[in-house]
């Protein structure tokens, strides 16, 4: 795979699969833009770009929240000053939070949604001319959860559903235009997600632990291997896919 000249805007890229990712499109010559919320945490990720890419690209940074519209509007629009163009758009930013139907509060409802899958239909909206210029794709970060249901995350389940279902209208409104959208789908990957979604430590290690069980290969995932499976559905050997959901869960 080469992204050489290839400008590439990942949401996310602060942290888990969004930074592993931007660390491997730099080693596959891409030109980066990254986004997040915490300015230090993309400045660590974009200098270890820097290290790895043979182009010496210098990845531009940008931080916004992907929830507030006048942010996103920001992210997008100095990414296209930056570069003249994008090729390649990585809807990864993503939030967990706990509940069922009896204890998810409508605050909470909509935080999750707001940023699992509001952020991403306006990002994506903002992106599409740019895209469509390009003749460039998307892959949108869902989860296994976007495909079946798992018990206690309920707004979370939703959220994915609707990037799947997005991936698929959105591919099939594009593909006359050129433009690509897939999806991969995670199982159960080491990152900070849980915990940040409220999950104390000894409940993590349970929960890695029980993982062993709900995947087949016996153990999580590890965000290389989701960036390799978003590196493969954005090149150019996925030129006749279009609309998939990936799972990448063992
Ligand atoms: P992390 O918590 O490590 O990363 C989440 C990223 O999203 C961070 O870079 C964070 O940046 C960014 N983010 C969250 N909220 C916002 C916001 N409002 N505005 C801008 N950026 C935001 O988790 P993962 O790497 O695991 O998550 C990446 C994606 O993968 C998510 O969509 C998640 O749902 C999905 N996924 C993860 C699984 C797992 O087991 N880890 C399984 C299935 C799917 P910052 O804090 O700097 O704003």
């Amino acid at each position: 795979m080469n992204f050489a000249g290839k400008v590439i805007l990942i949401t996310g890229a602060s942290s888990g699969i969004g930074s592993a990712t931007a660390l491997n499109f730099a080693k596959l010559g891409a030109c980066l833009s990254l986004t997040g919320r915490k300015l230090e945490n993309l400045n660590e990720v974009a200098e270890k770009c820097k290290n790895a890419s043979n182009s010496g690209n210098v990845p531009f940074v940008v931080t916004g929240d992907v929830t507030n519209e006048k942010d996103t509007e920001k992210i997008l629009t100095e990414t296209i000053q930056k570069y003249g163009k994008l090729d390649i758009l990585i809807n990864n930013a993503g939030i967990i939070e706990t509940g069922t139907i009896e204890n998810t509060s409508l605050d909470q409802f909509d935080r999750v949604m707001n940023t699992n899958i509001r952020s991403i239909y306006h990002l994506t909206m903002l992106a599409v001319p740019h895209l469509i210029a390009s003749k460039g794709n998307i892959v949108n970060v869902s989860s296994v959860n976007g495909i079946r249901s798992f018990p206690g995350v309920l707004a979370y389940n939703i959220s994915k559903a609707s990037v799947d279902q997005f991936t698929r209208c959105t591919a099939l409104e594009l593909a006359a235009k050129g433009v690509r959208v897939n999806c991969v789908n995670p199982g159960v990957t080491v990152t900070n997600l849980h915990k940040r979604g409220g999950m104390d430590e000894e409940t993590y290690k349970k929960f890695l632990e029980h993982s062993k069980t709900t995947h087949a290969m016996g153990r999580p995932g590890t965000v290389d291997e989701l960036a390799s499976a978003i590196a493969f559905l954005a090149s150019d050997g996925a030129s006749f896919i279009t609309g998939a959901s990936l799972p990448v869960d063992g």
